[in-house]
């Protein structure tokens, strides 16, 4: 039965991944290594890490063409999730140049087990896309995006399987046009389901190892469908997930609500991974893409080549510290977020 909890911890995932990893040979006794100080450093909530995150998340562009109600308004205007701030107008949008985000990965591949190629925008926007994810693949460092896969044709599909991703997350909510447009304003279920097959179809052609996997997003109007697509994943041999989805932008009468109490536990991403944003802000994790006047650790220029010992300075360092003497309530990003530990959201 599907997970009707709001987090998921993609334990099946991770462990497709982790042989994924093996069989491309990107992962390397230095970088278990690494995720194993990372977690030391975590348990015992030391000021410093490892030497560098084991996921290093990217917000390559944070432009989007589906324009779900969760995320961004008709106008396409990103909302901010601070509520201390006005809900639209605060976020900007803008592109990492390629060589930042190329130039980061270099810095960190030897111990940085994931590079996440996307975090509020759709990944298949960005045309160098396919470019970063060889420039990864060729330095060992495995890489995935999530999309809503709407703009997946023949010859940007066979580009990023041919640069060696490793992971492919597609969005979906819906079997049927009716139900799939109540989430997301633009966007033809029969093409993107049409795109998924084209997908399964290369993976086999060209023989990759790639996950594809389907992150259903679960709202009570379409819990009816998951027969539908539990019958898709099983025909085209992909992955199938769950997690609750957010009710924000239309739906907050009809869905549950996301919960608001504050996690007891303390939390794991500023001693594992790392955000870098469009503009180069280094923040303390993915959330703080959509959290306006987030204060970030400090601003990457390409050419720094810092990225090592922005991880481990000095505001990275307060940052650990205040989360391990005063929990999620040390910061009013932190007393609102429920994610509990590194993965996806929810
Ligand atoms: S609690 Fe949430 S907002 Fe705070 S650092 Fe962790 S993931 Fe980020």
């Amino acid at each position: 039965m599907e997970s009707t909890s709001i987090r998921n911890s993609y334990r099946i995932l991770k462990a497709n991944l982790f042989f994924t990893g093996l069989l491309s040979r990107k992962i390397t006794i230095r970088k278990f290594w690494n995720i194993f100080v990372c977690t030391i450093a975590y348990l015992l909530k030391t000021k410093k890490s490892a030497r560098a995150p084991f996921l290093l998340s990217l917000e390559l562009w944070n432009e989007c063409n589906a324009g779900c109600l969760f995320c961004r308004n008709e106008k396409g205007q990103v909302y901010n999730i601070n509520p201390e701030t006005p809900m639209v107008g605060s976020i900007s949008k803008g592109k990492m140049p390629p060589d930042m985000a190329m130039e980061i990965i270099d810095q960190v591949k030897d111990d940085v087990l994931i590079a996440v190629l996307y975090t509020n925008g759709e990944p298949l926007l960005y045309q160098e896309l396919g470019k970063v994810i060889r420039f990864a693949t060729q330095r060992k460092v495995m890489t995935m995006i999530a999309t809503n896969g709407l703009l997946f044709n023949e010859q940007n599909a066979r580009e990023i399987l041919e640069a060696g991703i490793d992971l492919i997350k597609i969005q979906l909510g819906g079997f049927t046009q009716d139900i799939y447009s109540i989430q997301i304003r633009y966007g033809h279920v029969e093409k993107l389901k049409e795109n998924i097959r084209m997908l399964a179809r290369l993976k086999k052609e060209i023989n990759t190892p790639v996950l594809i996997m389907i992150d259903w997003i679960t709202y009570n109007y379409n819990r009816h469908q998951i027969p539908l697509i539990r019958q898709f994943c099983d025909e085209l041999g992909l992955l199938l997930s769950f997690r609750q989805g957010n009710p924000r932008g239309g739906l907050e009468d009809k869905e549950a609500p996301l919960p608001t109490t504050t996690l007891p536990m303390s939390c794991d991403w500023l001693w594992k991974a790392m955000q870098v944003n469009f503009n180069g802000e280094v923040l303390q994790c993915c959330e703080g893409v959509v959290w306006s006047n987030i204060e970030p650790y400090t601003t990457y220029k390409t050419g720094d080549r810092n990225i090592v010992s922005i991880w481990n300075g000095l505001a990275a360092q307060n940052t650990r510290q205040l989360m391990a003497a005063q929990g999620r309530k040390s910061m009013s990003i932190c007393r609102q977020c429920q994610r509990a530990g590194v993965a996806f959201k929810w």
